[in-house]
């Protein structure tokens, strides 16, 4: 199969949504679909086939760089009719068997704000909640299991604990005197002393990439029902703020980690290992959203952090001897994924209309590039 070290990437295109089904002042239409899903793995962007006769640079930045049929392969194409289901089973799973015998995964999603991603981890976290207690029960002949659950959100280059022990964390409106939009006082402020990261220094070298991050609260679970309630207490602490690109736009790199240890009463073997769940924060860039002020310099630090995920994908991809793993939290966070230490799967989120053709044209690259590590 296609895991070993090596980032396994699946696309998931959304359906139109309700702006683009009843906007009424788009031509083409916000309904002309930008991707044409060509089979369970492939598909095309800017299909000559669904030419429109209006041009397509209308909804295009990079004029003279739109060409027509521009295909791809991924691990997975799902499509707008594809189910949570379906996106678990063939994503999510095989990634916390992995992490139940005993080696780390990692799944992020990636796309421009409004595409899925959210959508596309929720549902992926409450399944995950339910199938880890389900082999758990299976496997409790043999082996004993504890799990531990984080979860933490860096936004704007700070590391922020959303299960704080003692609810530290205070979730208030607050209006930005710093922005210009008029919607600011949907803006919620996380109050809270950041987190920091450490490197571990072990003389080992298979540990020496990873990180530790002081002060951070990891729960014991037992059943799913608590697990979905840690999530579900962590999602209302997610810091969002209103941009005029999604009026739920998340701002922020959310990651969930589960780390799962076992003890095999027969063999008396133990095992430890990490699954984590990430929903990056949206891949737009800040111009494209006509952001300002506060909205705007985190639009930036967003790109900074994404930048440099894509910096080391790229690295990673030319098979560079040095990745600037240390240009960001994120970048120091993921090295272990990265690293291919680790079973790696990325689904990128995209919209299917044309007026998100540049954005969606830029996922899809930025895809190809990291499937190709
Ligand atoms: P993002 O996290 O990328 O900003 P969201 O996950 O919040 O985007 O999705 C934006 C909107 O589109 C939400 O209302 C969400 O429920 C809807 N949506 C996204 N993906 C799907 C899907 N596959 N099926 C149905 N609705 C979806």
């Amino acid at each position: 199969m296609g895991f070993a070290e090596r980032i396994v990437a699946y696309t998931r295109v959304r359906p139109f949504n309700h702006k683009e089904l009843h906007g009424n002042n788009c031509k083409p239409p916000c309904t002309h679909p930008v991707v044409d899903i060509t089979s369970e793995r492939t598909l095309t962007f800017n299909p000559s086939k669904l030419k429109v006769v209006a041009p397509v640079s209308r909804f295009s930045t990079a004029r003279t760089r739109v060409r027509y049929d521009q295909h791809y392969e991924f691990e997975g194409v799902f499509g707008p009719e594809s189910t949570e289901e379906e996106v678990y089973e063939k994503v999510a799973k095989p990634l916390l068997e992995t992490a139940i015998q005993g080696s780390n995964a990692t799944m992020f999603a990636y796309g421009a704000t409004g595409c899925g991603k959210s959508h596309t981890v929720s549902s992926i976290n409450e399944r995950l909640a339910e199938d880890l207690f389900k082999r758990i029960e299976e496997l409790s002949a043999s082996t004993q299991f504890t799990v531990k659950v984080s979860y933490l959100q860096l936004y704007n280059e700070k590391l922020i604990d959303l299960l704080p022990s003692n609810a530290q964390i205070s979730v208030e409106s607050k209006p930005d005197p710093t922005s210009d939009n008029s919607n600011n006082h949907n803006m919620r402020k996380i109050k809270r002393n950041g987190l920091y990261l450490r490197d571990v220094s072990n003389s080992s070298a298979e540990s020496s990439n990873q990180i530790d991050i002081p002060g951070m609260t990891e729960y014991e679970v037992s059943n799913t029902d608590d697990m979905h309630e840690l999530f579900h207490r962590g999602n209302k602490n997610r810091c969002v703020a209103t941009t005029q690109a999604n009026s739920q736009s998340s701002r922020s790199h959310a990651l969930l980690t589960v780390k799962i240890s076992s003890h095999n009463k027969d063999s008396d073997v133990a095992k430890e290992a990490s699954l984590t769940i990430i929903d990056l924060a949206g891949s737009e860039r800040a111009q494209s959203t006509q952001n300002r002020g506060q909205r705007l310099a985190e639009g930036a630090s967003i790109n900074k952090s994404l930048l440099a995920l894509g910096n080391c994908i790229n690295a990673r991809a030319k098979k560079s001897p040095f990745v600037p793993y240390r240009e960001s939290k994120l970048t120091r966070l993921l090295r272990f994924s990265l690293e291919g230490k680790c079973k790696t799967a990325m689904v990128v989120c995209v919209s299917p209309s044309i007026s998100n053709f540049d954005e969606t044209h830029y996922t899809l690259e930025y895809a190809k590039r990291a499937s190709s590590i």
